[in-house]
């Protein structure tokens, strides 16, 4: 049984309003443009909701996960442009393992999370450096297989995520 703390089923006037964004992501990618950047200059390649927004400074975003694989799942975007990983200046290691760290605290206090799995593959370029944190819950197998779990759709108790936002944020 999965911890549904956040989880709901499918929104189809959301989905349709997705599949119209859609459009401005192929249109970017066709001509080699980084959808996350064009995003941060013209909010029109993703379907943002700041109500999900955890935590923002100049170098993050944090956001849960619109379709999560589990309850809780946050992506941390990293504000400059990195394709990946290995483009990252070691300097940003810091502040980001700091968040890190707080943001999986918090997963674990406010939503129940027995471990929180931490994941970077920015693969099919062009990609933006970002990681995802992805909770597993008692009862639930260990392992990759929390990777790979079905997308749902994001349920929103602010109530819930109002918490996380507070001890992420404190
Ligand atoms: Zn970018």
């Amino acid at each position: 049984m999965l911890n549904e703390i956040l989880i709901t089923e499918s929104n189809e006037a959301v989905e349709k309003l997705e599949a119209s964004y859609k459009k401005n992501w192929n249109a970017v990618r066709e001509q080699g443009l980084c959808p996350t950047c064009e995003n941060f200059k013209h909010h029109n390649i993703f379907l943002e909701d700041d109500d999900l927004t955890l935590f923002e400074n100049d170098l993050f975003k944090v956001i849960l996960e619109q379709k999560p694989r589990r309850s809780g799942h946050t992506i941390i975007i990293v504000k400059p442009h990195y394709d990946d990983i290995s483009e990252m200046p070691i300097h940003i290691a810091e502040p980001l393992f700091l968040l890190t760290n707080k943001i999986i605290s918090a997963i674990k206090k406010v939503l129940g999370a027995t471990k929180v799995y931490f994941v970077t593959m920015c693969d099919g370029g062009p990609n933006h450096l970002h990681f995802q944190l992805i909770p597993r819950y008692e009862g639930e197998d260990h392992g990759s297989k929390v990777f790979v779990g079905e997308r749902k759709r994001i349920k929103k108790d602010m109530l819930l995520i109002n918490n996380l936002k507070y001890y992420i944020n404190e």
